[in-house]
């Protein structure tokens, strides 16, 4: 089932139910989306149709982070839990590695994938790292040629939103993938580059806080956070 929040229809998953459906569909044909939608990119949806058509025929659209829960309590039809991209890949990775499966990773800045992947190797004894790339580049096709040429189960795709999302679709029938997933900065967690908040904050909800203390530069884009709020009050009191 699917929960409307201001347009995108987010699945409503726990973290083991997506980290099961995401397996699920590594054997399906055809390259398979996910998207993790944050406030800030529900944001953006409202703004750009085309985007809002991408996420939703995502075959998985999972809630990154607490502002998007918020948002579907509010307008109460409540989400079972968030599902922080970084989290399920992490779970895929896990269940890959018990079965051998391949991931490739695309994004972030030069090097940062390549250690990303050694540390997920590392963490994740059997995963099967199929390829990393940074994500600076000019043309698609070279990419996608050397993609297709490693032929993933599973590919990471880390520019960024909306950049990521547009780049799944606009590629998405010639690559040679199982599963593909926008992930944002997770691999500069995965790297080391980017510290996750400690678990304390994180169980009360407050990763955001020490995202927005780490890196300050990021308040603009924060605060879209309250915007969204707004919006779904609004929504929730007239209905429109
Ligand atoms: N990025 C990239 N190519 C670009 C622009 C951005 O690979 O053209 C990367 C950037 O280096 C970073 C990630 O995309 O690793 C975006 O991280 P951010 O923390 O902004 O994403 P969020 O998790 O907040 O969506």
């Amino acid at each position: 089932m699917r929960v409307d929040v201001l347009g995108v229809t987010f699945d409503d998953v726990t973290m083991d139910e997506a980290v099961g459906l995401g397996m699920e569909l590594l054997d399906t044909p055809g390259a398979d989306t996910v998207v993790t939608p944050n406030p800030e990119i529900v944001m953006a949806c409202r703004k750009d149709p085309e985007l809002l058509d991408t996420v939703n025929s995502a075959s998985l659209v999972l809630p990154d982070g607490i502002g998007i829960i918020y948002g579907a309590r509010i307008l109460k039809t409540p989400l079972k839990s968030k599902v922080p991209g970084a989290d399920w890949a992490e779970g895929m990775f896990a269940r890959m590695a018990r079965a051998g499966r391949s991931v490739y990773f695309l994004g972030a800045k030069p090097g940062v994938a390549e250690a990303a992947a050694e540390n997920m190797a590392k963490k994740y004894p059997g995963l099967r790292i199929a390829g990393a790339h940074d994500g600076y580049f000019g043309d698609d096709g070279p990419v996608v040629e050397l993609i297709n040429s490693a032929s993933p189960d599973l590919l990471l795709v880390c520019l960024g939103a909306p950049k990521q999302e547009k780049w799944m679709r606009d590629n998405r029938d010639r690559l040679n993938v199982r599963l593909m997933a926008g992930l944002g900065g997770s691999l500069d967690v995965y790297a080391g580059v980017v510290q996750r908040a400690p678990d304390r904050w994180r169980k009360l909800d407050l990763e955001w806080l020490y995202r927005l203390i780490k890196q300050p530069s990021r308040l603009g884009r924060m605060l879209k956070l309250p915007w969204f709020l707004a919006i779904v009050v609004w929504k929730r009191v007239f209905g429109k």
